[in-house]
């Protein structure tokens, strides 16, 4: 029986279909369906991309050389166009987009066929370091409001290169999802002076329904109100709006509680395609009681 389920946040409700939900075996395989072609990000290649904008190099080797662990540069097809000009790429939350801007790429590692599951749990901490220090430099221009950090993995999910990367927008305004999100979290914090997320953590350590596992600072939990199948959350259990704001023992646990979801996902839907995205509070904003930063990930 199909169910309707509402989601406590930005109550849309969402049509939750037993019947025709995927499979395991529905995912797509993204494993062997990589074909060889050139590709801008590999080392030796560093020309072929705009100029590194944040690269970490552990032997000092020279800008825009070989030599990095992991490199930032501007996207070559930015979603965001710097006249103004409304470019319309992709779907769902870019329709927000535009103005001012910056998009760039995070390229996670040197080695081609790596997958973010594949790296080390220090490695995976530098490309959360990475996010949130392109964070902090970027907060520095008042005009941008948010930024939206995501990763495309496998072209199934949209990504247009095989080497893993991801991708981060700032923005002049605030994407949809996120104005909703802020306002319904307002909203019950109103009623309740509690924030919700802490709430909702609270309720499924208690109940353990739909906790995927946890840890001394995160959690990760399939949503009440999922919109995709396997759907699932990571969240800091402590409260915090900000993920820039987060120290070092906490980039350790993220990239530890990261690579165990993904090391669970691969293991029940053999390597799919998946979607990440970091919801967030405005740049600009001091610390608020409403919100809570999470991870949304989901794969397809
Ligand atoms: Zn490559
Ligand atoms: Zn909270």
């Amino acid at each position: 029986m199909p169910e309707l389920r509402k989601d406590p946040v930005i109550s849309r409700w969402v049509i939750i279909s037993t019947e025709r939900s995927k499979r395991p075996s529905d995912f797509r395989k993204e494993k062997e369906e990589q074909k060889e072609v050139f590709c801008p990000f590999c080392p030796g290649n560093e020309g072929q991309t705009p100029p590194e904008i944040f690269a970490i190099r552990p032997h000092n080797s020279a800008p825009n050389s070989q030599g990095w662990e992991l490199r930032v540069i501007p996207n070559k097809f930015p979603a965001l166009g710097v006249d103004g000009q409304l470019n319309r790429r992709g779907e769902g939350i870019y329709d927000m987009m535009s103005g001012v801007g910056a998009h760039e790429v995070i390229i996670e590692t040197p080695k081609h066929g790596e997958s973010l599951a594949d790296l080390s749990l220090p490695h995976i901490q530098q490309v959360f370091s990475a996010f949130k220090n392109r964070i902090l430099d970027l907060r520095n221009d008042i005009r941008l409001k948010y930024t939206l950090i995501f990763k495309n993995h496998g072209a199934a999910a949209g990504a247009s290169l095989a080497h893993s990367h991801s991708q981060l927008i700032a923005t002049p305004i605030l994407p949809k999802r996120i104005v909703e999100e802020l306002s319904g979290a307002r909203n019950y914090f109103k009623f309740k002076e509690r924030c919700i997320f802490c709430d909702i953590i609270h309720q499924e350590l208690k109940d353990g329904v739909r906790v995927v596992f946890d840890n001394d600072l995160f959690i990760a939990l399939a949503p009440y109100a999922p919109r995709f199948p396997f759907e699932t959350w990571i969240l800091p259990k402590e409260h915090h709006s900000h993920f820039e704001l987060i120290n070092e023992e906490g980039l350790q646990h993220l990239a530890l509680t990261l690579k165990i979801l993904l090391q669970k996902i691969n293991a029940a839907l053999q390597f799919p395609a998946y979607n990440f995205v970091i919801h967030t509070s405005p740049v600009q904003e001091a610390p608020l009681s409403h919100y809570h930063w999470h991870i949304e990930f989901m794969p397809g």
